[in-house]
């Protein structure tokens, strides 16, 4: 397996190669030459296996340049009980209408430890092979700094740079981060906001000279590591949904999945498990206000807005309305063609808009997805009346996957629908709903407490560049 750019620039690379980026030098995105497929015997073989035994069959599918032994432990160094809080890594749980699927048992309470705990592994590996380090530079407002910290803390040959906004962040999603303290996690409050840290990581790692002395990389969204990880939980979702289906009848259990969604990630790695020959019927694609991806779904047409024209929610993970893994579908769309790829993206550069309405009534039928979006008044009722009828709390991300697929369930169809975090991240808008927040188990009680470990930096590359040379592995 050998990946290329979506935009035709990249010489075909293994997976190995491809670890640190996920952006091809030509500006476009790393994707795989061709997409494997799983057949239904294979499919029925891996019911037997445990999480970390089926993410060594799913990821091995791609993980080109690595061997199958070494690939099998770092899964189970990856989705180890302790790590997740006990088996199963990732629980069903009935809800009324539709099944929970639990992707938020790891250290942060959201779903990106279920990629990133994979990648801090990989990364750790590869780096003791080829006896080199590397130094993550990156901007967070919350959910993905904390994920790769946490992954990331103590790994041999790696140092984490996470830049959030001073005074922007949740009391919890602070107390996560900054009260870690290994020696390889470097938190950097910069006065300013969070598209201010995106703009400092682009200029430092735009000094071509510095990232090369430095070996800066990243763990962000588009990296194609993490979008393999997620594969592996829409198979075990689909398995373990269909468990309870008479063996005969299991080719053909189809369910659909609902995906709060961003940046396209999650959902991208879903329709890439349904490329694969998993039987999904639709993949819904669940928004916030922030519904530039519902309208593309919609309306085949795309139309980014800037971080001023984007709203501050209550499902603050999907405030964004630039979806950076969009370009993969595109291609996807556009027949794997990066010349028609270069083409559409000069004109959304020039114009701001993707226009793809000729194409758009492919994406129900041919490539599975639909969309909707979501409020906060949505999601308010949808906290409350889970738990009234359930007892269950979800968090507001999952609160507008489950308002958007209640709005696509299907006769014959089973609808399940992903847990992105856990409620207890959330406390304001869980109280507003139920009156109180999510119970805080004692260890998190703590977390609260604890001394914080933060440096303070006006917005300015200079100062963040000093703390790199001071703190860099090397
Ligand atoms: C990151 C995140 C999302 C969005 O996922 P994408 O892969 O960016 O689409 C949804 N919910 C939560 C809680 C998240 O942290």
């Amino acid at each position: 397996m050998k990946y290329r750019s979506t935009r035709g620039g990249l010489p075909p690379a293994p997976f190995t190669e491809i670890l640190i980026e996920g952006l091809a030098p030509d500006g476009g995105l790393v994707v795989p030459e061709t997409v494997p497929t799983v057949t239904p015997d294979e499919l029925e073989a891996w019911r037997e296996l445990d999480y970390a035994g089926l993410a060594a069959e799913v990821i091995g599918r791609y993980a080109s340049g690595l061997s199958a032994e070494a690939l099998a432990d770092i899964c189970r160094a990856a989705y180890a009980p302790e790590v997740f809080g006990g088996e199963p890594i990732v629980p069903l749980t009935p809800l009324g209408e539709v099944t929970l699927v639990g992707l938020s048992e790891g250290p942060t309470l959201a779903f990106k430890d279920m990629a990133m705990q994979f990648l801090g592994q990989l990364l750790e590996h590869e780096l003791t092979e080829r006896g080199t380090t590397l130094n993550i530079l990156g901007a967070t407002s919350g959910d993905t700094g904390s994920a790769a910290e946490y992954a990331l803390r103590g790994k041999h040959g790696v140092a984490v740079f996470m830049l959030s906004p001073q005074g922007r962040m949740s009391a919890f999603q602070r107390a996560q981060m900054y009260s870690l303290t290994d020696e390889n996690i470097h938190n950097i409050a910069v006065e300013g906001d969070f598209d201010d840290c995106q703009h400092l990581v682009k200029v430092l790692a735009g000094d071509t000279a510095f990232k090369r002395e430095h070996r800066l990389g990243a763990v962000n969204s588009i990296n194609f590591a993490r979008i393999a990880a997620q594969l592996v939980y829409y198979f075990w979702a689909w398995l373990r949904h269909s468990d309870a289906v008479e063996p005969a009848e299991r080719a053909g259990h189809r369910v659909s999945i609902t995906v709060p969604s961003g940046n396209f990630g999650n959902i991208f790695s879903g329709w890439l498990a349904r490329r694969m020959g998993l039987p999904l019927h639709r993949l819904v694609l669940a928004t916030n206000e922030n519904n530039v991806l519902d309208e593309f779904f919609r309306t085949g047409v795309y139309r980014p807005r800037t971080g001023e024209a984007t709203f501050a929610t209550s499902s603050p993970s999907m405030d964004i309305s630039r979806a950076s893994n969009l370009e993969r579908f595109v291609f996807e769309v556009l027949g794997r063609d990066p010349e028609a790829l270069r083409e559409h993206w000069a004109g959304l550069e020039r114009d701001g808009v993707l226009d793809l309405s000729a194409e758009q009534h492919r994406f129900a039928a041919e490539f599975g997805i639909v969309s909707g979006a979501s409020s906060h008044a949505e999601r308010v009722e949808t906290i409350r009346e889970t738990h009234r009828a359930t007892g269950v709390v979800v968090d507001p991300h999952t609160a507008d996957g489950l308002a958007v697929a209640a709005r696509h369930l299907e006769p014959g169809i089973p609808m399940l629908v992903l847990e992105t975090a856990k409620p207890q991240k959330f406390p304001e808008i869980v109280a507003e709903a139920i009156g109180a927040p999510a119970e805080l188990p004692a260890e998190l009680r703590e977390l609260l407490e604890a001394p914080q470990h933060v440096v303070d930096v006006p917005n300015d590359a200079v100062a963040v560049r000093n703390l790199i040379e001071a703190h860099a592995a090397h």
